[in-house]
């Protein structure tokens, strides 16, 4: 078993029906900017931390399927200077509030501070930052989640990358960058692509790939 130590976390659920061993899980994958939240370039004012419409009652229709719900999220800004992985905490604890005023809850927050041209312990390549998986195995272990059955929904075709390399179904949405990824090559390896989140989840529950 990978030691997946290494990967950063926030605000992790320990809610004990997410991790018992014994039932492997599907789950759902986010990315965050411009899939629950509106894309701003670099993010790092809580005030700038605006939900996407539809978004919140998206999630709280995932949650009352019992199905979790992982933000997989690249930070390279951490790297780069631009925040610090506390700014990073408060960023997060603001999006985790938005979500509950919605009835709406995320069972864990993955991100990768880092990047190949960033400042000091920040500058590496990793597995961790999209494309690359490691995010999502590192979160699998954590919830025991059936990575077949799962589902990683993104704007970005690196998002789409990163969980097809782990096993994922994919959706692309066309909110955030997804308005002009969504005709870039890479995007046809979507298994759909959807106006934003909540088409994507009203489509995911018509077909079945979650149910009720
Ligand atoms: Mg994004």
């Amino acid at each position: 078993m990978t030691d997946y130590s290494f990967v950063r976390r926030h605000l992790i659920d320990p809610a004990p029906k997410w991790r018992d061993q014994r039932h492997i899980l599907p789950a759902i994958f986010l990315d965050r900017d411009g899939v629950i939240n509106q894309e701003v370039h670099y993010l790092s004012k809580p005030e700038d931390m605006v939900l996407i419409p539809g978004a919140g009652e998206a999630i709280a229709r995932i949650n009352a399927a019992r199905v979790p719900v992982i933000v997989v999220t690249n930070q390279s800004g951490v790297a780069r200077g631009y925040l610090t992985e506390d700014d990073l905490l408060i960023l997060h604890e603001r999006l985790t509030q938005l979500l509950a005023a919605q009835g709406a809850s995320v069972q864990g927050i993955y991100y990768s501070p880092f990047h190949a041209e960033g400042q000091g312990a920040y500058r590496k390549d990793s597995i961790c930052r999209k494309p690359g998986p490691g995010m999502i195995f590192a979160a699998c272990e954590d919830f025991a989640i059936d990575r077949a059955e799962s589902i990683l929904i993104g704007d970005k075709i690196v998002d789409l990358e990163a969980g097809r390399a782990a096993g994922l179904k994919t959706v692309l949405v066309r909110t955030g960058h997804g308005a002009k990824q969504a005709d870039m090559p890479g995007a046809n390896n979507a298994d759909f692509i959807a106006d934003d989140l909540l088409a994507a989840v009203d489509r995911l529950f018509e077909t079945g790939a979650i149910t009720p």
